[in-house]
This record gives structure tokens, sequence and C-alpha cells, in this order.
């Protein structure tokens, strides 16, 4: 039946028409008047629905009569590794059910709902098929009221005001590519990777910024990774995963911050896959950011990890002199703030970590030049720098080393405090007490009350083990001087 229903449509439309929209659909059952045809992503059902239901009503009469039916069945997360191809079973009655707002329903064609039966036979016949996890994701717009569908987005980042510079040059550009055409690049996803404070997260927001002004009907979505795993560990709770899925699937362009905040939380990456697989094969765009390079996202997934390497991975490196001038130049005529010459070299020569502790230096500097009633001068300039690195090492107790540990070894904190014996968890909690011996006078009775009430032997044997890694691993030794920057101050 569906070869002479292609018969009828080749008739009609164009030939390279035909094979891109024809060709890769499979017929997977017929039962009575419906036939279920098999497409490869939601967007591809959308597309057929939109431009070529004249045709496929006329061939679906013309084979089965006036009272003949189209049904679809949608594939997605065809790379799902557990080889489980989940279905969903559109019925083409959306009409019927209320306004959808994206697809426009053949309602010429469906006479009422799916019944379960055609529904079974559509499992049967695809098998092996797992019951669909997700509902048809045009259902959420009945469940999520549109005044939720907010940006979220912080219109102060845009590409204007992100100052170029070798430091982030092939970001940017691919950033800017991204923006202008999201989803039809070959970089998606787009992976932006970088130190703290190096600009990731004012990139990403222009991305979105940009499509937002000129794409008013896309639906962007910036999500920091953290949010999104509170989100979705509270739908577990209020039993309403369910939701929680639809509303991701309806993004057109979805921004995640800072995924490396996903590294152990197995259950939370796996609705993320899930949802990049769904989106991804609409031609949705993905962006995300990470602290560091794909391939030292220790705690993600392998399936996960290679996706990202679907699209492009660009890096962000610290600027250069020129760059952290220019910055600052840019940030001054931004907020009115009128700095010598002289005091803005010196910040750009001093702070040279990153954008964020230079923005952070000029603010304070500003706040004491108007307390004081004083113009900023180069003296100032200097007091306000030490007063800053004075902060730094200040900051430099027990919490801060278990964070900053916790954060660099990608492991949750409060396992550090806890049992577990998981040996990046205990890399990680031996280094913190490492650094707690070396940067803090806490006593090792003390320190190992710090670490969930271990006794001073314990402390005394990470130590150790801390030290004899450090002469005998050599990328081992390299983590420590890292880390050791960190509470070094400057
Ligand atoms: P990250 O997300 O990488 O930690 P952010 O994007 O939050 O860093 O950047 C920190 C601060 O530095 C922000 O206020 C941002 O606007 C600013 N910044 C970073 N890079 C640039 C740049 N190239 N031009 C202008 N401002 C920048
Ligand atoms: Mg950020």
């Amino acid at each position: 039946v569906w070869a002479n229903c292609l018969r009828v449509i080749q008739a009609t439309i164009g030939e390279q028409s035909f094979r891109t929209w024809f060709l890769p659909i499979v017929p997977v059952a017929l039962q009575n008047n419906v036939l279920i045809i098999q497409v490869p992503s939601t967007y591809f059902y959308e597309f057929l629905e939109e431009h070529y239901v004249e045709e496929l009503k006329r061939a679906i009469h013309q084979e089965l009569g006036p009272e003949g039916r189209l049904e679809y069945s949608i594939v997605v997360d065809q790379g799902n590794s557990q080889n489980q191809p989940r279905t969903l079973n559109l019925p083409t009655t959306r009409k019927a059910a209320g306004p959808a707002p994206v697809a426009t329903p053949a309602a010429a064609l469906a006479a009422g709902p799916m019944s379960s039966s055609a529904r079974n036979v559509a499992a049967a016949a695809a098998a092996p098929m797992a019951p669909a996890t997700l509902r048809n994701p045009f259902e959420a717009s009945k469940a999520v009221d549109r005044h939720y569908l907010h940006s979220q987005l912080n219109g102060s980042y845009t590409f204007e005001n992100y100052i170029e510079g070798d430091c982030n040059r092939l970001s940017r550009s691919a950033g800017l590519a991204v923006a202008n055409k999201p989803g039809t690049t070959s970089f998606n996803p787009l992976m932006i990777y970088g130190g703290v404070g190096l600009g990731k997260t004012h990139l990403v927001q222009a991305i979105g910024n940009h499509i937002k002004a000129s794409n008013s009907d896309k639906f962007v979505l910036y999500v920091s990774a953290e949010k999104f795993t509170n989100q979705f560990i509270e739908s577990l709770r209020a039993n309403a995963v369910q939701d929680f899925a639809n509303f991701y699937l309806l993004v057109d362009i979805l921004i995640l911050d800072d995924v490396q905040f996903l590294s152990g939380k197995d259950k939370t990456q796996e609705m993320f896959f899930h949802i990049f697989n769904h989106l991804h094969q609409a031609g949705k765009q993905i962006v995300m950011t990470s602290d560091r390079p794909p391939r030292d996202l220790v705690g993600l997934e392998d399936r996960l990890l290679s996706r990202f390497k679907w699209g492009l991975t660009a890096d962000l490196q610290s600027p250069d002199f020129e760059t952290r001038m220019a910055i600052i130049q840019n940030k001054m005529q931004q907020d009115g703030i009128d700095i010598p010459p002289q005091v803005v070299e010196y910040l750009a020569h001093s702070v040279n970590t990153n954008v964020r502790e230079l923005e952070g230096v000029l603010i304070s500097l500003v706040a004491q030049s108007s307390l004081n009633r004083r113009e900023i001068d180069l003296e100032m300039a200097k007091q306000a720098l030490r007063h800053i690195i004075e902060e730094v090492e200040a900051e430099v107790n027990i919490d801060f080393i278990q964070k900053t540990c916790a954060e660099y070894f990608s492991v949750p904190l409060d396992l550090l405090k806890a049992k577990t014996r998981k040996k990046e968890v205990v890399t990680a909690r031996q280094v913190a007490m490492y650094f707690a011996k070396e940067h803090t006078t806490h006593s090792l009775k003390s320190i190992g009350h710090h670490f969930g009430g271990r006794d001073h032997s314990t402390v005394i044997h990470s130590v150790q083990t801390v030290s004899d890694l450090i002469d005998s691993d050599k990328a081992f030794r390299g983590q420590i001087v890292e880390l050791r920057k960190k509470f070094a101050g400057k």
C-alpha cells in the first residue's frame, strides 16, 4: 500500500523533495484503514504535516478509500546505546484535541484519537520497542503555560560588549555563526570551555540574546547545569518527570552552562542525554559550556561525551594585555567611569588571571573613589589591589579548600565529608586534607573533624599518600601545582 502511495506522491512533487522527505519513511503497519508510518524525528513529522498534507491525504484516500487514515510513529533517541528505540505515537488528531502551537495536523486524515489497538500494532510491528518513555512533546503545550517560556537570559551580555582577542577568537566567531544560523551550522552542539571568569557565560548568553533579537519566534532557553539538575530532582520528587522532559523538548535553542556540574549525576545525565538527542535530531541548536575540556570531564558518561564531538569544541584562554586593556576601557565606557590611562594600564598589567577579577578590581576602585570623594589614581589602584589579594588569602580556610578541591575533581562537596570510598572522591578528599594541613593552622584532629569526623591518623595517612603521589606521579603533581595556585593568592 505504501509503495502505491509513494507512486502517487512521487508524481506530484519534485524529485529532491521526494527523496528527502518520503524515502526515509518506513511503513510500519496497516490495520483496517489505518496506515502507520515511521518517521525519523519530530521535526520530520512537523515538516510533512506542514508541507505535504495534501499529497499524503490524496495518496491515502486513493489507496484506502475515504475512511483511510495515517498515523505517525516517531523514532527518537536513535543513538541510545541501550539500543532500545523509543517511539512517540503521535495521533494526527491534534486539532480535535485542542490547537497545537507547532504542528499543523492533517485533521481530515484522522477520524479520532489513536486507538489503543492501533498503538499496540505500531509497537508490535516495530519491535523491539520499549514503551514510549516520553509522551508526545506537543502535549506539553497544554501542560506548560506559555508565560513560563522565559529565556532566562540576561540582556546585558551581548556580542557588542564582548571584546575580541586572540584568547577568544575561535569561540567568539563560532558563537556568532551559531547565533546567525542556529541549528543549521555544523557547530551543533557548540561546546565552549575555559577557566573560571574567562567569559563563557557572557559568550553563550550573547548567542542567546542575538538569536532572540533576530528570531523572536524561537524559544531560546538558558539554564545552568546546576539549575537543570535541581529542576530534575524536584520533578522526580513531585512525580513530574514527564512534564520536565516535555518542557525541554519545546526548546529551540538550549544553552546549558557549566556541564561539568553533571559529573557523577547519572540520572540527570541520562535525562539530558535524552533531551539532547531529541533536540539534536530535530535540528535544534545546543550550546554548552564547561570549565575544562571534554576529555577531562571525569564522571560524565562516554555516550554523552561522544555527543559533544558531533559539533565544535572551542576554548577560551586568559586574555592578553591588549585585550585586558580593551575590556577595561569598554567597561569604563559602558558604566560611565573615568580612570586615568596609567591606572588602566597598571590594572591590565597586574590583574592577569581572569576577567571577572579584573572587573572586581574596577568595581572596588569606583566604590572607593566615591566613598572617599577622591579621583581614582595610581596610589588608590595599588591600595585596592592589595586589598583584593588579602581577601583572597583570607578566604583560604578549610571550607574554601574543600570547595575548591571538590570542584577541581568534579565530585560533590558533601561526599568529601561522607563515608564513600569511590576513587575520585577519596583522591579529592585526601588532597583537600593535604592542603588544609599546608594552608591552615588547624590541628590534625580538627582537620579530621571537618571531614566528617575522621580521626587524626586518617589525616596523616592522607597527607602522606598525597606527598608520595606527588613524588611518583607527574600528572598528579601537575594537578597539585595548579590547585596550589588557587590557594596561594598572587
Ligand atoms: P565564566 O562564565 O567563564 O566564569 P563570565 O562569562 O561570567 O565567565 O565572565 C566574567 C565577567 O567577565 C563577566 O562580567 C563578563 O561580562 C566579563 N567578560 C569576560 N570576557 C569578556 C570579554 N571578552 N569582553 C568583555 N567582558 C568580558
Ligand atoms: Mg559562568
